[in-house]
């Protein structure tokens, strides 16, 4: 990503500087930007276009790039979706990875192998922004992938970034708990930043995205939570803020548009493969515009049902 903001087409500020400091760090090298943890991307289009992004998730990369899992070689599936958006008309603002983007452990191996797979995005100057799901291993991560580690992190010890667009801002948290246990969680020190930071935007429309599924029913003891642990104290953050629109994640490698109250939540598909044979796997180009988001599926197998199908979500 050595490349500057004007040829990326996308614009990348600290939003705290003044608006000199802002002229004077546009001038700086890409390669200090990419370590920044708030950046602004799309305003170089016309105010009045579509903002679009590329949505990847549950990629699962493993260590060798012949492995394969429930019929799927999982690189080969991250290498056509990789082709797919370079081959876009429209280049996106950013493509986002939503966690698991590593197989299993989150090895050394699996990132080495998924950085390897996400160069060509890299050597096409894309905008790559990844989150943390239950598969992940954030210090291996960095290592692998050196411009995602953010010089001071929004939250210490998380993954989050900020993204803000000319329609509406997208925070990306990290609901990874511990590498290789199902069970998600944000925690009240991320929770408390992301109430802080929704009410610090609350003029434009929020999208917020992490990789974990919300677990809403009742707690159990002794029985695993397989979503967000803290979900009643994360809904409690959104809810409490008409801005915020709709939740994004994935994790249960479904796709599926439902509501809870006036929040809209999307899942998005997995890129890997699939734990029900009638869920399609893929990825989602992603539409903003000052009226709302639209996600459209792009299935890997075009035949699918539900390839191209849209789910809007108004505002
Ligand atoms: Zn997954």
């Amino acid at each position: 990503m050595l490349v500057t903001p004007s040829c990326l087409k996308v614009t990348i500020v600290p939003i705290h500087l003044s608006s000199v400091s802002r002229r004077q760090f546009l001038t700086q090298s890409a390669a200090a930007l990419a370590s920044v943890s708030v950046l602004r991307v799309g305003f170089a289009a016309e105010a009045s276009e579509v903002t679009t992004l590329a949505l990847v998730s549950d990629t699962h990369v493993p260590k060798t790039t012949d492995t394969t899992a429930r019929g799927v070689n999982m690189t080969d599936n991250l290498n056509r979706v990789v082709r797919q958006i370079n081959a876009l008309e429209t280049k996106p603002a950013a493509v986002l990875f939503n966690g698991d983007c590593a197989y299993l452990k989150g090895l050394p191996e699996d990132y080495a192998n998924f950085a390897n797979s996400v160069q060509p995005l890299i050597d096409a100057e894309q905008q790559l922004h990844m989150t943390m799901g239950n598969h992940d291993n954030i210090p291996n991560f960095y290592n692998a992938l050196t411009a995602q580690r953010p010089e001071k992190p929004l939250v210490a010890s998380k993954h989050v970034t900020v993204l803000e667009t000319p329609h509406a801002n997208l925070f990306l948290l990290d609901s990874l708990m511990k590498t290789d246990i199902v069970t998600g969680e944000l925690g009240e020190a991320q929770l408390k930043w992301l109430a802080e930071t929704l009410d610090a935007r609350a003029d434009k429309p929020a999208i917020v995205m992490a990789h974990h599924t919300l677990h809403m029913e009742p707690i159990e003891v002794g029985k695993t939570i397989g979503g967000i642990a803290d979900t009643a104290e994360f809904l409690k953050v959104l809810h409490a803020r008409p801005q915020v629109k709709a939740y994004v994640f994935g994790h249960s490698h479904v796709w599926a548009h439902t509501k809870d109250g006036d929040l809209d939540l999307i899942n998005l598909p997995a890129c890997a493969y699939v734990f029900n044979e009638a869920q399609p796997n893929g990825w989602t180009l992603a539409r903003l515009s000052k009226s709302g988001i639209e996600f459209e599926l792009q299935a890997h197998d075009k035949s699918h049902k539900n390839h191209k199908q849209v789910f809007a979500v108004n505002w």
